[in-house]
């Protein structure tokens, strides 16, 4: 269980991110219910887990941008006390290929999935630190692990993101911190839905298990790191993509 404990899930107005927020509260954490744009959805995800008898709260925030983030964590620990799990979900895709790409997707992406999750745990480490106690758990892929074509600079920040993840386990692991991420497949959400009916059987073919994950699958494993259970794990990358990366 997550009794009380508190927790920032990013993104978490839709698919993962949302299956994350349910499954935090579910085991008796406070989500912080953060979101950029969609604050209907980030309502509606505050009312599921206020129905099933959890607590949280929605909060806007552009995880981008270095100053906004420092807002939602100094926000976050002003009300609450402290953050005991940071989960770093925010992203956004602007594919094409390289040779078509423009600097702007190329920043868009990187800004949000790579500086966003750095902005986050930046603004939150030092009172972790104090705490002598944190959970950070970022959202990578199997993209950042495997490159795909079209996708530069999606899997360049996802790479990144394992890299900000090990790094941070190092610096943190001696203070009762750990960080880990959790590398998905291809799973049933708005943002796979869009592509063409094509690309998905061609994903699909690559899958060992012939077919897509489900957002519950990815929030089950988010849900364990962030337990007393998984204390002595830090630095991993756990794929959860039907044997895709093997
Ligand atoms: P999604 O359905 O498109 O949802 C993205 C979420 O990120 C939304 O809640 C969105 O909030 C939020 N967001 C976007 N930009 C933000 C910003 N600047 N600040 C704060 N929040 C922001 O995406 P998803 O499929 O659930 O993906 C969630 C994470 O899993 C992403 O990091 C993605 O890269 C990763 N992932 C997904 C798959 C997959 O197959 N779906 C596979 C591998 C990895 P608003 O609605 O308010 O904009």
């Amino acid at each position: 269980m997550l009794t009380d404990r508190i927790a920032v899930v990013t993104g978490a107005s839709r698919g993962i991110g949302r299956e994350i927020a349910l499954t935090l509260a579910a085991k008796g954490a406070v989500v912080i219910v953060n979101y950029n744009g969609s604050a209907a959805k980030a309502d509606e995800v505050v009312k599921e887990i206020e129905a099933a008898g959890g607590r949280g709260e929605a909060v806007q925030c552009n995880v981008s941008d270095f100053g906004a983030a420092a807002g939602l964590m100094e926000y976050v620990v002003k009300k609450y006390g402290r953050v005991d799990i940071l989960v770093n979900n925010a992203g956004i895709t602007r594919d094409n290929l390289l040779m078509k790409m423009s600097e702007e997707d190329f920043d868009a992406v990187l800004n949000t999935n790579l500086k966003g999750a750095f902005n986050c745990i930046r603004h939150i480490s030092r009172q972790m630190l104090k705490q002598k106690s944190g959970r950070i758990i970022n959202i990578s892929s199997v993209s950042g692990v495997m490159g795909n074509a079209g996708q530069a600079n999606y899997c360049a920040s996802k790479a990144g993101i394992i890299g900000i993840t090990k790094s941070v386990a190092r610096e943190l692991a001696s203070r009762g911190i750990t960080s880990n991420a959790v590398a998905p497949g291809f799973i049933d959400t708005e943002m796979t839905e869009v592509l063409p009916d094509a690309v998905k059987a061609a994903a699909t073919e690559q899958i060992p298990m012939k077919h897509f994950g489900s957002t519950k699958d990815i929030a089950n494993i988010v849900a364990f790191l962030a337990s007393e259970e998984a204390g002595y794990i830090t630095g991993q990358v756990i794929c959860v993509d039907g044997g895709m990366a093997m």
